[in-house]
């Protein structure tokens, strides 16, 4: 049986790197099929679908909102050309009414230990319309390791450098942010996977760098502290979302290789200063991931928020604007407000303002996210404080003899 497996494009933003990441959705879904199931996979962000393609299935992922038209663009066409089509992915739970719509068949949930049953459906012609198990988690136990064989590695080369690999070690989220789907699909339970097996996935990945994806890795210190320790002899050198305040914990992260952390600044409070030089004083970058546009935000304060960050000396800052997705506490309110202005996915891209902001108008706050961007790199552009951040862990390879070269030599390893 062959799988065209297909991840849609979604619009660039201007100050979005130029690189794209190999993704993580449709190489764990690949993972939860048998391993006789041939899958030939195209992430439309780095080359064309080849749509004349024959497949028995084709299965579109999307992992964002604004990926939800294209998927369903690409869904009517296969489907008019006589091909079944089935959804998944983050998104397609966030849109499923939509995107059942435009399909056969819509998998809502986490795909471990399920896709045979659905595969044998299809082949028996008997595909539901929904297979939904939403939050019916499966044992993290059953999770294996990302089939990440059928990414064409070099289409995320940049510059000739191999990008980070994305891998996880948890799923759920026990927090319940404002602007967040996670718990609404991960559930509020923190669900670690096995260490043994979150290493062993780690040691087969040919890349000596990557991304921990998982929501936070700060939710519950034992099991920190545990995946610090089976992380350090494998010496990778990592990236991840915020890692616990605490002195122990920092320390066994870095011995653990931490690169650099996305961390939420949301305020120009001494509680967010003292984070991040924590952080910097083990060797640990921030790349700082700025809200802009909540409640109690106008200018001045984004003009403030801004200076602040120059002051505390994040090493990058990623600004976006507040996006009402569905299934986000922040969404219940707005629409309860009637501030949404329009449901029009493509553009919900966390680059344009789609509400009514309480303290400025819908075009002034679009103006403050340009001037974000502007001025935090305006003394140093977003290339250089990233050459910085890189050469960083260079030094950490070399000095912990990890080092492979500059550029990439070993990626060919498409399929
Ligand atoms: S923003 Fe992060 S910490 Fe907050 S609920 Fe979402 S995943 Fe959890």
């Amino acid at each position: 049986m062959k799988i065209l497996l297909i991840y849609p494009r979604w619009p660039k933003l201007k100050n979005q790197p130029a690189f794209n990441l190999p993704p993580l959705g449709p190489v764990t879904f690949a993972a939860t099929l048998p391993h006789d199931v041939e899958i030939s996979f195209y992430d439309e962000n780095v080359e064309a679908v080849n749509l004349e393609e024959e497949s028995d299935l084709v299965a579109i992922s999307c992992m964002l909102t604004c990926q939800i038209p294209r998927g369903c663009e690409l869904a009517d066409w296969f489907r008019k050309h006589g091909r079944t089509v089935i959804f998944g992915g983050i998104a397609a739970m966030l849109h499923a009414e939509e995107v059942a719509s435009r399909a056969d068949s819509v998998f809502l949930g986490e795909a471990e230990g399920r896709m045979e049953a659905v595969l044998d459906d299809f082949k028996n012609g008997r595909l539901k319309k929904t297979y939904n198990f939403l939050r019916d988690f499966p044992d993290t136990a059953l999770i294996g390791a990302a089939r990440r064989g059928i990414l064409k590695h070099p289409l995320y080369n940049y510059r000739g450098v191999r990008m980070v690999d994305l891998v996880h070690a948890s799923r759920g989220c026990r927090f319940n942010c404002f602007p967040c789907c996670t718990p609404y699909l991960g559930g509020r339970k923190f669900r670690p996977r096995p260490l043994d097996k979150v290493a062993e996935e780690i040691a087969g990945i040919d890349n000596n760098r990557l991304f921990f994806v998982d929501n936070s890795l700060a939710q519950d210190d034992q099991w920190e502290k545990d995946l610090f320790k089976t992380l350090a002899p494998l010496k990778k050198k990592w990236i991840s979302h915020p890692i616990k305040n605490d002195d122990e914990i920092l320390k066994l992260a870095a011995e653990a290789g931490c690169w650099y952390v996305y961390q939420a600044v949301f305020d120009t409070s001494d509680y967010i200063r003292e984070r991040i030089k924590k952080y910097k004083s083990y060797g640990i970058g921030v790349e700082g991931t700025i809200i802009l546009g909540t409640d109690y935000q106008d200018q001045d304060s984004i003009r403030r928020l801004i200076d602040f960050l120059q002051e505390i000396e994040l090493d990058l800052a990623e600004f976006t604007v507040l996006t009402p997705f569905p299934h986000t506490p922040i969404r219940e309110k707005l629409e309860r407000e009637g501030r949404i202005l329009h449901n029009d996915w493509i553009r919900y891209t966390a680059g344009e303002v789609v509400f009514r902001p309480a303290l400025m108008s819908p075009d002034k706050l679009q103006e403050m996210y340009e001037y974000a961007w502007t001025e935090f790199y305006r003394s140093t552009c977003k290339e250089m404080k990233m050459a910085k951040l890189f050469i960083e862990v260079i030094k950490k390879e070399k000095a912990d003899g990890s080092y492979r070269g500059a550029n990439c030599k070993t990626q060919n390893r498409c399929r």
